[in-house]
């Protein structure tokens, strides 16, 4: 029985918004960008036991220029910030960043002075993956979940609007200064 069964006959609708998310979504590139032990998590994810070619990005990139999504694999320092933020510039558009890791997220245990607090302060962040380390299989949860972004991410004016509304409710979010925490 082959797919063709399955399928209704006729014709099939979609929007252009539908077809180019499904597109995007399945031809995620990750460029090669490891930082600490996540590190070890994210290139598991890339072997053949987690198998991530069976989403169409079984090849991550060492140039920024072919890839589109940054996995930001382990803490960042004030030194790689500016590196970090120059490869994400450098990357094609449209790309999304995965912050992998509770370092990454917000700087974890590493609550002094070398450590980037959160890598939304350098990067816009679209998953947070918490963990110390996230599993693969926690990472593959989390592309999955960005597939489901991806997929209904808006274009044209609506893609103006919805970029306009994040960045409303980052203007009003808390500063990370006054999220007081247990090592403050
Ligand atoms: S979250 Fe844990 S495993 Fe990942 S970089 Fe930080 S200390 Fe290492």
């Amino acid at each position: 029985m082959g797919l063709e069964e399955k399928l209704p006959s006729g014709f099939a609708l979609s929007t252009v918004e539908g077809l180019a998310g499904y597109m995007r979504k399945a031809s995620l590139w990750p460029a090669t960008f490891g930082l600490a032990c996540c590190a070890i998590e994210m290139m598991s994810f890339g072997g053949p036991k987690y198998d991530s070619a069976r989403f169409g990005m079984e090849v991550f990139r060492a140039s920024p220029r072919q890839a589109d999504l940054m996995i930001v694999a382990g803490r960042v320092s004030n030194k790689m910030a500016p590196v970090l933020r120059q490869i994400y510039d450098q990357m094609a558009n449209p790309k999304w960043v995965i912050a992998m890791g509770v370092c990454a997220s917000s700087g974890g245990m590493f609550n002094n002075y070398a450590i980037v607090q959160g890598v939304d302060h350098v990067v816009p962040v679209d998953i947070y993956l918490p963990g110390c380390p996230p599993r693969p299989e926690m990472l593959l949860d989390a592309i999955l979940k960005l597939h489901d972004k991806i997929r209904h991410t808006p274009l044209g004016v609506d893609a103006v609007r919805e970029e306009m509304r994040a960045e409303q409710l980052a203007l009003a979010a808390p500063p990370t200064s006054a999220n007081i925490g247990l090592l403050r």
